[in-house]
């Protein structure tokens, strides 16, 4: 048997064989709002080219060219294909090959010995779902966790901020679809650049544009959404929620407000009105460092425009404001009265439209500590009470992705850990790995795929055998729990197995057109309008706008501003948007051109710095190196490197992860990637 897993010498390096091909349908579960439906040719049981078909009409035969190229990670040089245990230092990458019988045996006795010792809750289970469906997360692994009493993980690397102010205010209301952008007369993009994180919203919003609609950006980037938009804020990061607090000033002010719509259908306007009331358009305007015209601008047009339609990104999130600023903005429409007519209100995550609960993990919560994913390093490297044993890292690559990227890797480096890594291709994180296990892709197995942007859900199925001896969540998780004794005969145990059972336990007329083959209707149709056909999801329907809770846990309290952390030192922001070649770090393991920090072209002549020149991104936290793209693109005083990059796309192996301190966000204990603060100098005269 060889030593090294993950080399896999075939296609699609081999030239195109004669001979039948088929074409299998599919779709796509990755981290993206629009869960592609799919034609993928099949030849000689190997995939060949990965398109878009029309069965799903919002994503229309097309799709990205980031999926086009999932062969690459399919059969590429860093697969996983079977599983193997460390020989060389935690790092280095070099492991033995072993059978599954005896990686789950020794994983299982690990868990065992470490219970024994210190309790379940000194077994950390690390996941993430961006990239996954229905099936591939919290089923089985959901159930095999909580039976076996392990620390349990908030998921708050994305989302978590939005997550919460969405279910404070609307209790989660499903939103504006990208088929209603059309009918909007005013569209504001906030926080969000759909060419490169769901691509399929552009053509609705160039449809818009073209009817007449007027476009704002609230983005610190001029992207091309932004180079072809009426009014471009071009923000500084964290200052969101100063922006919005000035446009509800604004209508509150000048008879923009719905006092009608507030009586009936709000509680709590009053207290916003009191929290915005000190952020005129002046003094947000410089704290956001835009012109104080351009805001009055986006005031009047959304005062005055309907339908009125704001998108509320991701990118708003990621600061110490993000929760807060997520609320301001999610509270626009309801304070203005945008709601009740197509195209009109807001659009974010689709993803609880279909109100599917997962009724079928027969396991209750333990009561065991929570981690909060974005302090992965302090957990492993100071946690006590107990310690984190054991480290089981599945769906997610946190030494490339979570903040404070050095004290990760010294965890991670850590001899008396043992740390599992169920995953697809070599990552970052599994180069630590004590057991390796090969996981199966989305074109090896099934799954639910669920978009978050459209309402859709579709059957993914496998289009070819796993490869190597891959296998699927469900598979693996089945057989831990059933080697710990804790599954019952009457559940499932494998992959098609725990794919009947849900699709037995789904709503049925939901389960029958999958099954079927065909797309279900949504609850509420494929275009819901807010307030006509949804309503909040709150207790008693209403939007809550200054809700209690909240204000309890946010730091300053809601709608509160905190100061940027700049210092003299280290001026410059950092932001990490997503971009064309990764879904969050999914294909980041593919070669591409260097990965470049991009920075105006006035940050650039004061450092004396000129394009392509390598440089050093540094602070008190680490330091990245890789070479400059200056570019007018970006505000002054700040600069970006792509989210989503492994350690290998850098000169010094790192990632912009290393620059982000793991403080977390006033609400919903999320990420605060764009607080990471730096100073930028020649790598040459370093
Ligand atoms: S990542 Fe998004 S755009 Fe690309 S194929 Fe998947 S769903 Fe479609």
């Amino acid at each position: 048997m060889p030593d090294q897993p993950g080399r896999f010498d075939s296609a699609p390096r081999e030239p195109i064989l004669g001979g039948p091909a088929s074409v299998v349908e599919t779709a796509c579960p990755l981290d993206c709002p629009d869960a592609c439906s799919l034609n993928v040719t099949v030849q000689h049981g190997k995939v060949r080219t990965i398109d878009g078909s029309r069965k799903n009409p919002v994503t229309d035969g097309y799709i990205c060219a980031k999926v086009r190229k999932f062969g690459e990670r399919l059969y590429g040089p860093d697969r996983l294909l079977h599983p193997a245990v460390r020989r060389g230092r935690k790092g280095e990458g070099q492991f033995r090959r072993v059978a599954w019988d005896e990686a789950i045996e020794l994983i299982a006795s690990r868990f065992e010995a470490a219970k024994a010792k210190h309790g379940g809750a000194s077994i950390l289970p690390y996941s993430y779902g961006g990239s996954n469906g229905l099936l591939t997360q919290d089923n089985i692994d959901a159930q095999l966790w909580r039976r076996f009493g392990t620390s349990r993980l908030a998921r708050t690397v994305c989302a978590a901020p939005t997550g919460a102010a969405n279910m404070a205010l609307y209790g989660k209301m499903p939103s504006i679809t990208y088929q209603d952008y059309p009918e909007a007369k005013l569209i504001v993009l906030w926080g969000v650049n759909p060419s490169a994180s769901g691509i399929h919203l552009v053509p609705f919003v160039r449809e818009a544009q073209k009817r007449g609609a007027t476009l704002a950006v609230i983005d610190p980037r001029t992207t091309a959404l932004a180079r072809s938009a009426d009014v471009h804020l071009a923000v500084k990061p964290g200052t969101d929620v100063a922006v919005a607090l000035a446009i509800h000033r604004y209508l509150f002010a000048t008879g923009g407000a719905d006092e009608a719509f507030l009586g009936a259908h709000t509680t709590g306007a009053d207290r916003l009105r009191e929290r915005a009331e000190p952020w005129t358009i002046e003094r947000a305007a410089e704290t956001a460092g835009i012109d104080a015209a351009a805001l009055a601008r986006l005031a009047e047009l959304y005062a005055s425009s309907s339908p009125a339609l704001i998108r509320c990104g991701w990118g708003l999130e990621r600061n110490r404001n993000g929760g807060n600023a997520a609320m301001a903005v999610l509270a626009l429409p309801a304070v203005a009265g945008k709601f009740g007519v197509r195209g009109g209100g807001y659009s974010m995550s689709n993803s609880a439209s279909w109100n599917i609960d997962r009724t079928w993990i027969d396991a209750p919560e333990p009561d065991t500590r929570v981690v909060n994913m974005n302090h992965l390093g302090r957990a492993l490297t100071e946690y006590d009470d107990p310690p984190v044993d054991v480290l089981f890292v599945y769906n997610c690559n946190p030494a490339a992705t979570v903040p404070d990227q050095r004290r990760v890797l010294r965890g991670l480096e850590r001899e008396d850990l043992f740390t599992v890594v169920f995953e697809q291709v070599m990552t970052d994180t599994a180069l630590y790995a004590d057991v390796l296990l090969p996981a199966t892709t989305f074109l090896e197995g099934y799954d639910f795929a669920k978009a978050y942007g459209p309402i859709n859900l579709d059957l993914g199925r496998p289009v070819v055998e796993p490869v190597g001896e891959a296998r699927s969540n469900a598979d693996v998780f089945g057989e831990l729990c059933q080697r710990l004794g804790l599954l019952r005969d009457d559940e499932p145990t494998g992959e098609l197995d725990l794919m009947l059972h849900v699709l037995d336990r789904l709503p049925p007329a939901i389960g029958d057109d999958l099954r079927g083959g065909a797309l279900p209707a949504p609850p509420f149709g494929t275009a819901p309008v807010q307030f006509v056909d949804v309503f909040p999801n709150t207790p008693d329907r209403k939007v809550h706008l200054f809700p209690a809770d909240l204000e309890a846990s946010a730091p300053m309290g809601l709608y509160r501003f905190q100061p940027d952390p700049r210092t003299e030192r280290y001026p410059l922001a950092l932001i990490s948007p997503a971009s064309e070649r990764t879904i969050s770090s999914t294909l980041g393991e593919l070669p591409r051109p260097d990965v470049k920090l991009v920075m105006h072209p006035i940050d650039a002549e004061a450092r004396g710095l000129a394009d392509n020149d390598p440089v050093r991104v540094y602070n008190e936290l680490g330091e990245v190196q890789c070479p400059l793209k200056v570019a007018p693109s970006i505000r002054p005083g700040t600069v970006s490197l792509p989210k989503g990059i492994w350690r290998r796309s850098t000169r010094n192996n790192t990632t912009g992860t290393a620059l982000v301190p793991d403080t977390l966000t006033d609400l919903g204990g999320g990420a605060c990637f764009n607080d990471a603060r730096v100073q930028v100098a020649s790598l040459a005269i370093a």
